[in-house]
């Protein structure tokens, strides 16, 4: 067995038992292995160990490594979780199932133009920026509600927030604090939890973690 392989084997007992913990089915958890900067190699040892659910950073890089993946596996699931510049929504629209880093009214103008060009309807998490950091991109909590309005009424899907929590910080009162904005607007999906604090992320109600280093190993160049 390949070290992807087992450490894809541990990660997903160690979600169920967090899920558990936590009250939870362990099928309520998705998990999304994030291959940003591995190889096209290292994506297909964790597509041949059963896993469909991929991140992404950036829009090049993932066409570069899925766009051929795609025929082979139909059922495989890009996300997109990067920043996103305006002049690439379209070739977002049209390579990703998923884009979870919406969050500035420009972005939505770009993307809602690119789904009426392309008919390609990804789904959408707002990126809240939940810990108020001036250099972190995401939308500010209390912009949230008339932002989510402005993207609704543009007709994108958007089902769920999305958050990286302050490094130095204790994550789990910023995951409770994006689970606590996300139900009054009936938002289903939380996007949060990366490898260090994925379980804390579950416990906190997390429906999506993004483990990258606890699969694939450390990445070489940091993005
Ligand atoms: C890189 C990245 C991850 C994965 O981080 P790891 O610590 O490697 O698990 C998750 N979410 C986002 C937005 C990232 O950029």
């Amino acid at each position: 067995m390949s070290l992807i392989e087992q450490r894809l084997g541990e990660i997903k007992q160690e979600l169920a038992a967090a899920a558990q913990a936590a009250g939870r089915d362990a099928a309520s958890v998705k998990l999304i292995a994030v291959s940003k900067t591995q190889s096209i190699d290292a994506v297909r040892t964790a597509l041949g160990a059963g896993q469909r659910a991929f991140g992404e950073n950036r829009v090049q890089e993932a066409q570069s490594k899925f766009a051929g993946l795609r025929s082979e596996y139909p059922d495989l699931e890009l996300y997109l979780i990067g920043p996103l510049q305006t002049n690439k929504a379209e070739a977002a629209v049209r390579l990703f199932d998923v884009i979870q880093t919406l969050d500035r009214p420009n972005l939505a103008d770009a993307l809602a133009k690119a789904i009426v060009k392309t008919g390609h309807t990804p789904r959408f998490c707002i990126e809240v920026n939940i810990g108020q950091e001036p250099q972190k991109s995401g939308i500010a909590p209390d912009q949230l509600g008339e932002f989510l309005n402005y993207c609704r009424k543009l007709g994108l899907q958007v089902e769920g927030l999305m958050c990286i929590p302050p490094q130095d910080q204790d994550p789990a009162p910023h995951f409770r604090a994006l689970r606590d904005l996300a139900a009054p607007h009936g938002l289903k999906l939380l996007s949060m939890g990366m490898s260090g604090d994925f379980a804390t992320a579950i416990a906190c109600g997390a429906t999506e973690v993004r483990i990258g280093t606890a699969i694939f190993g450390k990445r070489e160049k940091i993005i």
